[in-house]
């Protein structure tokens, strides 16, 4: 199947879509662009995850962010917006698990 993003590459199908709403990630089935990386996650996948996500109540507010990274002594680092710091009651004490997903990466507090 043909992206309709780009119209250029191929729809893949992948199972590891990342959903986040709220903090809370759900991983998906869907098809992913192998050229513009589009991803599109099953009609029946996002409705799964948008009845679990009501029920812990926490639908709607899907929540993307774009930040750039910046550079601090010879390192990448990665800016956390203040709204969601004091969401997610983050502070520089707080343990972060990164993990890499594909070409995403997710960051948890432990
Ligand atoms: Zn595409």
């Amino acid at each position: 199947m043909k992206c309709p993003l780009c119209e250029k590459g191929i729809l893949k199908k992948v199972d590891d879509i990342l959903m986040e709403i709220e903090g809370y990630t759900f991983v998906v089935k869907g098809d992913r662009c192998d050229s513009c990386g589009g991803e599109f996650p099953l009609g029946e996948e996002s409705q799964r995850v948008i009845k679990i996500a009501r029920k812990l109540g926490i639908w709607p507010e899907p929540m993307k962010l774009y930040r750039h990274l910046s550079k601090s002594g010879g390192s990448l680092v990665l800016r956390i917006p203040a709204d969601l710091e004091k969401q997610l009651k983050l502070s520089e004490e707080t343990h972060v698990e990164i993990t890499k997903v594909g070409k995403k990466l997710v960051i948890e507090p432990t």
